[in-house]
C-alpha cells in the first residue's frame, strides 16, 4: 500500500522532530552545570536538561566543557 502524501509529511515531521537541537551553545553552557549535577546525582532529566543532553551529543565544543565540569564536580565530591 503506497503512502499518502499526508502520511509522508507526517513521517518527515517525525524524523525532523526526533533530532531537535534547539539550543544554542550559549543556552547550553548556561545549563550545563545543572545538567552535570543532575547526571552525577542520577536524577531523571527534565525537558530542559534533555535539550542540554541533545546539544552535548551534537556539539563537541560544549561536550568538552561538560566533561571538564564533570571532572571538577567529581573531584569536589570525593
Ligand atoms: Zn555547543
Amino acid at each position: 500500500m503506497p503512502l499518502s502524501k499526508q502520511q509522508i509529511s507526517t513521517l518527515i515531521s517525525l524524523v525532523v522532530n526526533s533530532t531537535p537541537d534547539s539550543l544554542s551553545c550559549d543556552d547550553c553552557l548556561v545549563n550545563v552545570a545543572e545538567f552535570a549535577e543532575t547526571e552525577l546525582m542520577g536524577t531523571s532529566l527534565c525537558e530542559s536538561m534533555l535539550k542540554v543532553k541533545q546539544h552535548l551529543n551534537n556539539c563537541p565544543c560544549c561536550n568538552d566543557e561538560y566533561q571538564s565540569l564533570l571532572e571538577a564536580l567529581r573531584s569536589l565530591n570525593n
